[in-house]
């Protein structure tokens, strides 16, 4: 019997298809975003797993890896190259944490990992606007960045309420 070829390399929770609906879920390719708008500060984590970003996902072991470890965390901790929050709303870069479950140094920290042999990096990025109701939106450039990044599933809860949509390569608007 022939294996279907679409199915992702790897899946960690292949078992059920109705799990991998669910918040958290390692697919790769697939990362979520959460949004969040409230008054002047806006926050935005993003939970990836690690073979998204970097192509594999344990403690860097040679020059190559741990090049594409310091690539990605510049890249992600330059936030105006991955983020643009609507250029009205006037905000401020104010903080990047970047966790993973695997021990990559340049300063990520470290989180327990799972065991499994997979690992997520986990980047929470925060603003602080100056003209808030003038924040309808965030462009993210995630995807032109890292191209194992296939889809984006992303949830808003701004003050106009809560809202799922999906990037995937070319749509890189959020609004709200
Ligand atoms: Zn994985």
């Amino acid at each position: 019997m022939k294996i279907p070829s679409l199915l992702p390399a790897c899946l960690a929770l292949a078992a059920s298809a109705a799990a991998a609906h669910e918040p958290g879920a390692h697919v790769h390719g697939v990362a979520e975003l959460r949004i969040v708008v409230d008054g002047p500060q806006l926050q935005v984590s993003l939970e990836s797993p690690l073979d998204n970003l970097i192509g594999f996902e344990h403690a860097p072991r040679t020059d190559v890896e741990r090049t594409a470890v310091r690539h990605m965390a510049r890249t992600l901790r330059e936030v105006g190259s991955v983020f643009a929050p609507s250029a009205a709303a006037q905000c401020r870069a104010s903080g990047v944490q970047l966790a993973s479950s695997a021990a990559l140094g340049e300063s990520i920290a470290a989180t327990p990992a799972d065991g499994d042999g997979h690992a997520d990096l986990d980047a929470d990025f925060s603003w602080t606007c100056d003209h808030p109701q003038a924040l309808t939106g965030v462009d993210v450039d995630l995807m032109r960045h890292f191209p194992g990044l296939r889809r984006l599933k992303v949830q808003v809860a701004a003050p106009s309420g809560q809202r799922a949509v999906d990037l995937v390569p070319g749509r890189r608007s959020v609004t709200w």
